[in-house]
């Protein structure tokens, strides 16, 4: 099924003749005006997504106080090579700078000083192994608001935006990359303010979550 692409500002149909996907360019025969192409393709996948059997993971809460929120919680597999390592990691380096000074009962401040990286790294790294066994991503629309919030427990951490129906939601690259893969985040963009979020998610879930606030936007 080809796919068909229009205008983001006078919603003319555009020919593919006029889109140049590598360089991120669309160009509208009728208006004369170009436009990143991002910001125009179809999230993948949504002409299928069917809300009510969202992707293993996610789910849709209607409530009628905070309004729609679709929630991403799973348990990420790296957890388990993760906790054997902070315990021996963290485990090993945590005993053998502090809890030495702890059983000498004096304090040594060249290992006190020398430690703290390794303290550094193991509060990230139990915050990360919290994350993965609690933790949970929270996008909800109401009222004009947009909220992504990442969730530990009863802690949260909110980025918001204020969007109403001329919102775009699309997938498009991350600057940042892991194995050199260049990575997909979901942006969500409103009057020329943007709210990025959601690359470490998996991209069927993603892809879901995007075309599922897509949806909720363009109804209001
Ligand atoms: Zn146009």
């Amino acid at each position: 099924m080809p796919e068909s692409y229009h205008c983001g500002f006078c919603k003319a149909l555009i020919s593919l003749a006029d889109v140049n996907v590598a360089a991120d360019l669309a160009l509208c025969r009728a208006c004369g005006k170009t436009m990143a192409f991002s910001d125009i393709a179809p999230i993948p996948g949504s002409a299928d997504v069917d809300l009510q059997r969202p992707p293993k993971g996610v789910r849709i809460e209607d409530s009628p106080i905070r309004g729609r929120s679709i929630i991403y919680r799973k348990t990420s597999p790296a957890v388990l090579f993760l906790i054997p390592f902070t315990a021996v990691w963290s485990g090993g380096s945590m005993y053998g700078l502090y809890g030495s000074q702890l059983k000498e009962g004096h304090f040594d401040l060249f290992r006190s000083l020398f430690g703290l990286p390794f303290l550094l790294g193991t509060v990230i790294l139990v915050a990360a192994i919290l994350f993965m066994l609690f933790g949970g991503w929270r996008i909800g629309y109401s009222q004009g608001v947009l909220a992504v919030a990442l969730e530990i427990g009863p802690i949260s951490w909110t980025r918001r935006l204020s969007c109403d129906r001329s919102a775009r939601v699309s997938i498009r690259s991350a600057k940042w990359q892991k194995n050199n893969v260049s990575q997909q985040l979901i942006q969500v963009e409103c009057q020329g303010n943007t709210l990025n979020f959601g690359s470490p998610i998996p991209d069927e879930q993603k892809a879901f979550i995007a075309e599922a606030l897509r949806r909720s936007l363009a109804e209001g």
